[in-house]
């Protein structure tokens, strides 16, 4: 069992803010955070709110030690009440010592004590110190009082940045993995093989982007589909062979991975995604590309994106031939990074809500579909539609690159753009790039907070709603 947080971005920028303010005492702050449990695989804390304690409100501050009335802790306590959200005490180590210290776990075990006596043994709390140079290390606070090492905090905005004690500086990249350490340094190199991908559709699109992560040097990979080869897709299908007709493509994957024998780890989900083993490799996984053309599947990882604080990183490509069948109308292709302060894909309209209540009809009762679809009573895709392997390829390519600027950050400016669009038969560069807009915003899931952080509910994701 691992514990783990997640922290949004800006929460982040809020806690440096106030706990490294320039002097060089300790300070508190708190953050409440909803929470995601796998049994027996995963913990994990997704901050929703941070509340800051102001210096005045301290009985003392010192470069050790700060001492606080806890009444004003009570009222932190009492907002995380209702929703069984964990808490989790956060102070600073302005000389950098990089442990819990005595101090702290005295006076941490009897705060940890009267949070349980006061909203009961249903969740779990943590504490984390801010070291001098931002970097943070943590600890959970189990019911019988015991601790527990988190073993990763992730930072999640336009960036994503990850701490985890086991980082070292003098980390040695194996030597497959020099050429692209040589371009973006050993950190990118480490912390790729600490990451946990799921990648939700293995055909055109899907297959590429699972090989790419290979390469890369992704530590794990789960893949997800439950659709089997076809000799008609071999003509994009990454990895699958003429003798492979008639498998899983995650199997293909599964074995062509292996083969490749780098290191990365795969597991395989022949489900759909909604289905509860699909769900839990969601939910212990720290990214996840969307590479489903099911827009019942893709309304299910947009709304994930925000209640996990896990980035999805959509795709999708378009290619239109004109009716007259005189050449290409429009091959389009679409990259959207799905984060909490970006707009989501039914905002942006990347997600057609009817062809969705289609793709459920077509998973859930074929008959039926197959006969509403005779008599056009619902829409679907003309069956077959185009697929061309480069450019299905090249989005994928594209989608990767998205998650490599994300770490590593080799183009600030494209960090602004959550999503872009790419036409590839238009003459220049054919790119068009969008900014977050959140103004008059209504959408339930990206234009209010509510549901970020939010974790474990029922109905899963609110689904209702
Ligand atoms: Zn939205």
């Amino acid at each position: 069992m691992k514990y783990t947080i997640t922290l949004q971005e800006k929460h982040y920028v809020e806690l440096k803010g106030h706990l490294l303010s320039g002097d060089s005492n300790e300070h508190v702050a708190f953050v409440i955070c909803g929470r995601s449990l796998v049994d027996g695989v995963e913990e994990r804390l997704l901050s929703r709110e941070v509340v800051t304690l102001a210096d005045d409100k301290l009985i003392s501050s010192e470069p050790t030690q700060v001492v606080w009335d806890n009444q004003h802790f009570i009222e932190v306590l009492k907002k995380a009440e209702s929703k069984n959200f964990s808490v989790v005490v956060v102070h600073n180590h302005p000389e950098g010592f990089d442990c819990f210290s005595e101090i702290d776990d005295k006076g941490e075990k009897e705060l940890f004590q009267l949070t349980f006596n006061r909203n009961g043994y249903n969740a779990i709390h943590a504490s984390l110190v801010m070291l001098a140079d931002g970097n943070l290390i943590g600890r959970v606070w189990k019911t019988d009082l015991s601790n527990t090492p988190i073993s990763l905090v992730r930072i999640i905005g336009k960036r994503i940045v990850l701490n985890y004690p086991d980082k070292k500086t003098d980390y040695e990249t194996p030597e497959v993995f020099n050429r692209q350490q040589l371009a973006f340094g050993k950190a990118l190199v480490q912390d790729l093989s600490k990451l946990k991908i799921s990648v939700v559709g293995a055909g055109a699109t899907g297959s590429a982007t699972a090989l790419l992560l290979t390469r890369l040097g992704v530590g794990e990979l789960c893949l997800i589909d439950k659709d089997i080869v076809e000799q008609s897709n071999l003509n994009r299908l990454h990895g699958a062979k003429i003798s492979d007709v008639g498998k899983y493509k995650v199997d293909v994957l599964l074995q062509y991975i292996n083969e490749i024998g780098i290191g990365t780890k795969v597991s395989v989900a022949k489900d759909w995604v909604s289905d509860q083993e699909c769900i839990n490799h969601l939910k212990t996984s720290d990214l996840i590309f969307g590479c489903t053309d099911d827009n019942s599947g893709r309304i299910l990882l947009n709304r994930f994106a925000y209640f996990y604080l896990t980035p999805v990183i959509d795709m999708g490509l378009i290619i239109t031939v004109k009716e007259d069948n005189s050449g290409i109308q429009d091959l389009q292709g679409r990259i959207s990074y799905l984060f909490p302060d970006s707009d989501c894909l039914l905002t942006k309209e990347n997600i057609n809500t009817e062809r969705a209540r289609a793709d459920d009809l077509r998973r859930n009762n074929p008959e039926s579909y197959t006969k509403l679809k005779e008599e056009a009573y619902v829409i679907g895709e003309k069956n077959p539609s185009p697929a061309v392997v480069t450019f299905t390829t090249q989005v994928a390519s594209m989608a990767v690159n998205e998650l490599l600027n994300r770490i590593q950050g080799y183009n600030q400016d494209y960090l602004d753009f959550p999503h872009k669009l790419f036409f590839f038969h238009k003459c220049g560069d054919g790119s068009e790039i969008f900014p977050a807009n959140k103004s008059n915003n209504e959408c339930r899931i990206c234009g209010q907070s509510n549901y970020w952080g939010r974790g474990d509910m029922q109905p899963f994701l609110d689904m209702s709603n």
